[in-house]
């Protein structure tokens, strides 16, 4: 069965997850610790709905195919279709407030990067997207005030500001609704801060997220 998006006060979102937009290096901190360039526009790619799994379930992603990194990132709930939008309806068009992780077959990526390959093997595998319950938004917040951590085994391994993203939100779904129709249901990753690095077997982890979302989960060992 798909998965659907839940909200934190227990509200299931009435559509299906669809696809899953996230952007490549939309922070320069992260960029420059992969020793990638800081890019003119944003670098996109598409995890399918297929990817998607519940983060507070044990995650357990294919281990056997090399190293996975993790990256956490703001993920945005879209509540409306939108096409070709500016900034502003763009902004109004998210409904919900959560936390996802890009997760990354990061030997693989390194491979395909070389051959000039598409990524899709390497960041769209089923389990490849855990997402986390979304904040219902009543209003659009400050964008820029959003702070948010991943720890693992109780230490702080990312700490991301919306303030640090070289294309700030409203500005990146505007973009994204140029090439892809956005619908409800659809999630946006918004891109990760430094920090980035080997998934650990057994790991419990605990992401934080300005406005009170707070997710413990573990990795299977
Ligand atoms: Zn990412």
């Amino acid at each position: 069965m798909r998965f659907v998006p839940q909200f934190t006060d227990g509200q299931a979102f009435p559509h299906e997850l669809g696809k899953v937009v996230c952007v490549g290096r939309n922070y320069a901190d992260h960029a420059k610790e992969l020793d990638n360039p800081i890019p003119s526009e944003p670098l996109l790619f598409i995890k399918p709905a297929s990817s998607v799994v519940d983060i507070q379930q044990p995650l357990s992603p294919p281990f056997n195919r090399g190293d996975i990194h993790y990256e956490v990132e703001i993920a945005l709930l879209v509540g409306k279709t939108i096409c070709d939008a500016t900034p502003d309806e763009a902004s109004e068009a998210i409904t919900g407030l959560g936390l996802g992780l890009d997760l990354t077959l990061r030997d693989v990526q390194t491979q395909l990067k070389e051959k000039g390959h598409p990524w899709e093997i390497a960041k769209a595998f089923d389990g490849a997207c855990p997402l986390s319950p979304f904040l219902p938004l009543s209003r659009v917040p400050n964008w820029n005030a959003l702070a948010f951590t991943l720890e693992i085994n109780g230490e702080e391994r990312q700490h991301g500001e919306g303030a640090d993203m070289i294309f700030t939100i409203p500005t990146l779904l505007a973009e994204m609704s140029r090439h892809f129709t956005l619908e409800a249901g659809d999630v946006i990753l918004t891109g990760t801060p430094s920090g980035v690095g080997e998934l650990p077997r057994g790991a419990t982890l605990r992401l934080t997220l300005t406005g009170g979302l707070e997710i413990t989960t573990s990795v299977i060992e």
